[in-house]
Parts: C-alpha cells; structure tokens; sequence
C-alpha cells in the first residue's frame, strides 16, 4: 500500500483502539502515549496487576502454577516428592523461588527445559543438582553454546517422554522443529493445562521474523498439535497473561491467513521483472523490489482483518510477510 494509504490506516486505528481504552479502563490506566506511531493494545493484551511481590503468581490447576513478570512467564507443578520446574528464565531468578517457596516447602528437583533459549533456562544452574531433561536437540544446542548458566541435560528424549514424579505425571512431546529445534509441548492432564514456549503469545501478533523461528511451516504444525489438546489454560513464555484454547485457535488463524494471503500474493507476482529495474546482477536490490511488491499485497488484507484482534499486527506483519515468502520458497511444504 502507499505510505499515505498506510499511515491513514493507522490513524483510524489508533482513534478507534484509543476510544475503547478510555470507555473501559478509566482515565487510572494510561492509553498510548499520543506520540506512538503505533496502534494501542487491545484490552486483553495489556499488562495485568503485579503481586505485591513484583510478579504474578496465577494459579492453572489444583498443583500447577504460573509466575509471570516484565513479560517473560514459566510454570511449575508440585507433586508429593517434590517441584517440577518448567523453565528458569533469568527474568524470573528472584521471582521463582519466592513463589514455589509460597505454595509448597517442597524442594524442585526436576527441571524441564522447553528448548534453548536463554531467556527462557538460563537461569537453570541456580537451582543445582538436579533432574533435567530436554529434548535431544536441544542437548546439542546447549552444547554448542558452552554457556554454564545452561546446564546439560541430564535426560534426554526425541519424540516423547512420559515424566512421572510422584503423585504427578506430565507428557512431553516434540512436533518438530518450529521455533526451535528442540521446542517441546508439556501436557499435564491433571492439570488440563499445556505448556509451549515462543508459538503461541495470547492475545499477541508474531515476533519478528515469525517469532525468530527454525521453521515456519514447523509454527504452524505446531499450532496443528496444540489446538488438539483437551485443556483449560496454555502457557506461552510471554507476554503479560496466560492463554486459554480460543486463544490457541485465534493465533492458528491468524498464522495461517498470514501464510495463504502470502501464498496468493507469491503466485501473483513473478519475480523476472524486478531483475530488469536494477543493476545488472544485483539480485539482492532485484529481490528486495519483489519482496516489497508481495508486502504491499499481502499487508492491507492482514490489517483490515487483525488490526483489532490481536496486538501488534502494525509492528511486525511486514516483516513476517517477508519471512513467510522466504519459507514459501526454501521450506517449500508440500502439506500446508
Ligand atoms: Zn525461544
């Protein structure tokens, strides 16, 4: 779309989610700032109370619990032997013991590393000598990184894992590679409640480059698997609430419009003549024109229908647009 058809857009937008801001919540809860080029959050994106403590401590089943601050979240289940942790993000190195030492005396002695990523178990080697398990990918990705806040697994597993301690059972399973090699779905049925870490953010649009992902068709499988589960609430690893299966079901549509409008858009647009408006051999400058030409199709459809649905959709769509085109041409699945 052109700059001025863009900026018009975003202007009627951010009246419309300003308005809305200030019927519900009050003049107590600040709107955007006026000078924000960006449309404001949707109610069910903003940041929720903190507990006097700095953090959220919610409550997901009769032994699960969710710690949630400055937009980074984890899980643990206490069981009779003991604390199965879910994740030590750094964010969370105070807030996590606070909050375990809250519910329960018992000490954690398993930790479940979702996958990789620091700021979601770098903060693992605080809670010692203990169990922890992980995909085996995600074992050789620690290795890799050599990084002591991100201790070795000490089980590893490729498909599935049946945990069990105690009184408490949880089922670990791996959809393929999505965010990251190695990023696994934790299911505790007795809890009716999913863990998944950086696929499904409620309430929240992609991160850049669809939420920094290993595979981008692997995203939407996953999101296949998740919206199967028979649960009440899901955990996302960030931010600022935790997740129900509609918000499961929005993210799913919203990740598979954005790959279809994507799709038309590639068919409809035949690189060959963007080579011929640069200089010669400059493919990069030749793709860059082609990219922009899918963008400018692709970006006005996903605004008129998600500008209002989920927040951030003004932020990093354009960008997604061009990581889902880069997918469509090298992951090439045949499945989707
Ligand atoms: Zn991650």
């Amino acid at each position: 779309m052109t700059e001025t058809t863009r900026r018009g857009m975003l202007k009627a937008a951010a009246a419309v989610g300003t308005a809305s801001v200030v019927l519900r919540s009050g003049p107590a809860i600040a709107a955007a700032p006026a000078q924000s080029k960006y449309v404001p959050l949707p109610a069910d994106a903003k940041p929720l109370p903190m507990g006097p403590d700095g953090y959220r401590l919610d409550r997901i089943g009769p032994e699960m619990y969710a710690v949630t601050a400055g937009g980074t979240q984890s899980a643990f289940v206490v069981s009779n032997r003991g604390v199965i942790l879910l994740d030590a993000p750094p964010a969370l190195a105070t807030a996590l013991p606070h909050a375990i030492g809250k519910v329960t005396s018992k000490r954690v002695t398993h930790l479940v590393y979702s996958h990789h990523h620091a700021d979601h178990i770098a903060g693992a080697a605080a809670f010692g000598d203990i169990v922890r398990i992980a995909h085996a990918d995600t074992a050789r990705l620690i290795r890799a990184d050599r990084d002591k806040a991100r201790p070795m697994p000490t089980r590893t597993f490729t498909d599935r894992y049946s945990l069990t301690v105690g009184d408490q059972h949880l089922e670990l399973s791996y959809p393929g590679p999505n965010h990251e090699a190695g990023n696994i779905i934790v299911h505790a049925p007795r809890q009716r409640a999913a863990l998944m870490i950086d696929v499904v953010l409620p309430g929240w649009s992609p991160f850049s480059a669809w939420g920094t992902a290993d595979s981008v068709p692997g995203v939407l499988r996953s999101h296949d698997v998740l919206a199967k589960l028979d649960i009440d609430t899901f955990v996302g690893g960030h931010v600022h609430r935790l997740g129900t299966p509609k918000d499961i079901k929005v993210s799913r549509e919203f990740t598979y419009d954005l790959w279809n409008e994507t799709r038309k858009a590639v068919a409809a647009t035949p690189s060959t003549p963007f080579f011929g408006q640069v200089e010669p051999g400059h493919n990069w400058a030749a793709f860059k024109l082609w990219y922009d030409a899918v963008a400018d199709k692709v970006e006005p459809v996903i605004y008129r229908k998600w500008l209002h649905r989920l927040a951030g959709v003004d932020v990093f769509t354009r960008d997604n647009i061009v990581t889902v085109a880069t997918s469509q041409m090298l992951d090439a699945p045949k499945d989707l």
